[in-house]
């Protein structure tokens, strides 16, 4: 296929995407190694959520784009790099410790923002994904170390499923995933605490079906991955 063909593709994966869901879920279309030809096809539909999972990759888009882009980070952060996309992201999907917390809270501070966040559970089987338990959360809530966080919302959940065709055991996860963000709840603030996000190009429509209202989708919309 030429490269015009291609690009023009990528509007209308994202609104037959967009069809297909429900109103309440929202897409975050996974940019990650694509280049920005491509994203702003995408945002040519009117589009603006995209997800990143590389820091670096994420200053420079956000710094060759147009600025009204919700950019999602999506991947593993690393403490000392949160102060590059401090000012500027719009929401952290994979706030996976303690510490990073505190370095998000201080980054937001400096810029005097508040920044959004999701909380990474790890609920797959594989031990290679990054994620709290529900105890390690719980007994977060119950020091009240989220009380003193004045720079950061917490927004929901976030998890990946094992990478399987068992469609049972993916339902297994994001099901479990759903609970935790239901026994959670109670001690976050509910008008920031919404957010379920799960579910990536193979397993939506299972994620939409346990409760996911945010899915990340890449490969689906701008093709595989090299
Ligand atoms: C790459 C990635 C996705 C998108 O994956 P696809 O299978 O291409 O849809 C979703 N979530 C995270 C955390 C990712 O790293």
């Amino acid at each position: 296929m030429d490269y015009i063909k291609k690009v023009k593709m990528i509007a209308s994966r994202i609104n037959h995407i967009k069809e297909q869901i429900p109103d309440n879920v929202t897409l975050i279309a996974v940019s990650k190694t694509k280049p920005n030809e491509l994203i702003l096809e995408g945002i040519s539909s009117g589009h603006l959520d995209f997800g990143e999972n590389k820091v670096q990759e994420l200053v420079s888009k956000h710094e060759n784009l147009p600025k009204n882009i919700r950019w999602h980070m999506i991947g593993h952060l690393q403490r000392n790099k949160v102060k590059y996309i401090a000012p500027f992201v719009h929401m952290i999907h994979g706030v996976d410790s303690a510490k990073l917390l505190k370095e998000i809270d201080k980054q937001g501070q400096k810029n005097n923002r508040k920044i959004n966040c999701l909380l990474q559970f790890h609920i797959a089987s594989e031990n290679t994904k990054f994620g709290f338990s529900l105890n390690e959360v719980e007994s977060l809530q119950k020091e009240e170390f989220f009380n003193p966080l004045k720079h950061i919302n917490i927004c929901g959940v976030m998890g990946m499923a094992t990478f399987t065709d068992d469609n049972e055991m993916i339902r297994k996860e994001f099901n479990n995933l759903k609970s935790y963000f239901e026994k959670l709840k109670a001690h976050f603030n509910p008008n920031d605490f919404k957010i379920i996000s799960m579910g990536m190009s193979g397993d939506y429509p299972i994620a939409i079906e346990c409760g996911s209202n945010m899915i990340r989708v890449g490969s689906a919309i701008f093709g595989e991955r090299k």
